[in-house]
């Protein structure tokens, strides 16, 4: 899969995006990321890339010329491929939309700054536009970053064979038991003698629980778009009671 960034400061997001996972998947050919300095394209003699507003108002909205250039450049006579803008006005990013987004050949993704860019850019050359939460940044170049790990992670090839992500949160449907590792006591803390067992019959048992019980605490929601078995249901059941004691 490719992608391709552009941005007046693509080195904010290199590091993110060539060490460790996705800087092996790149090496190896399965990923292909490419920055673009949208500065590069600008025709403007001081080498500006936004200016004022129109109707007034605060800060600085980028211009369309260098973008515009910027994209047709890279994108060349290619038809296959989707322009996401990153803006905080944009659809909001989840897993589902990730499933989604992962099924693409190539990505375009331009980071906006300032006060975010002209309207006439997304009107002309943009597919989607994404937010990766409802909080306000100051440019789109983490929200990229973001994007392109999220979508990558999903890429067959791109997670070594072990580190399977079904069973990780959200993905599953649930928030993911906790994990534990090497020393099996650390400063009087134990490893809960379940994991320890070599049963694993029993270890599925009690990391579902620890799942739900995890996601009944801090996102119901998901607990009620999940479905269970009725001993499950059970389980959350006295997960409720337990609840209502405390509060009592
Ligand atoms: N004036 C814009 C508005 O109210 O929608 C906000 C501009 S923001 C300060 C500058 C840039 O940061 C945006 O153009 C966008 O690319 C990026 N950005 C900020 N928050 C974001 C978010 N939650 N998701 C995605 N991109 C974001």
């Amino acid at each position: 899969m490719r992608f391709d960034i552009l941005s007046v400061f693509p080195e904010m997001i290199r590091p993110a995006l060539t060490e460790s996972i996705l800087g092996r998947a790149c090496s190896k050919g399965i990923l292909e990321i490419n920055l673009h300095n949208i500065r590069d394209y600008t025709t403007d003699k001081h080498r500006r890339t936004d200016d004022t507003p129109y109707g007034g108002g605060w800060g600085m909205v980028m211009t369309c010329q260098p973008i515009i250039d910027c994209h047709k450049a890279v994108v060349g006579e290619d038809k296959d491929l989707l322009t996401v803008y990153m803006s905080p006005s944009g659809k909001v990013l989840n897993q589902k939309l990730a499933m989604k987004l992962a099924k693409q050949k190539r990505i375009v993704i331009i980071c906006g700054h300032y006060e975010g860019i002209d309207q006439r850019i997304i009107d002309s050359i943009v597919d989607e536009e994404i937010s990766i939460g409802d909080y306000v940044l100051t440019g789109g170049e983490m929200p990229a970053a973001i994007l392109v790990d999220c979508v990558s992670r999903l890429i067959p090839g791109v997670l070594p064979d072990e580190e399977c992500h079904e069973d990780e949160s959200i993905e599953s449907g649930l928030l993911e038991y906790p994990q534990y590792t090497k020393p099996s006591e650390y400063a009087g803390m134990k490893v809960p003698e379940v994991l320890l067992s070599g049963n694993h019959a029993n270890i599925n048992k009690w990391r579902r629980q620890k799942s739900i019980e995890k996601t009944f605490k801090v996102r119901r929601d998901l607990i009620r778009k999940k479905r269970f078995s009725e001993e499950e249901k059970k389980y959350i059941e006295s997960l409720k009671e337990i609840q209502k004691t405390k509060i009592e």
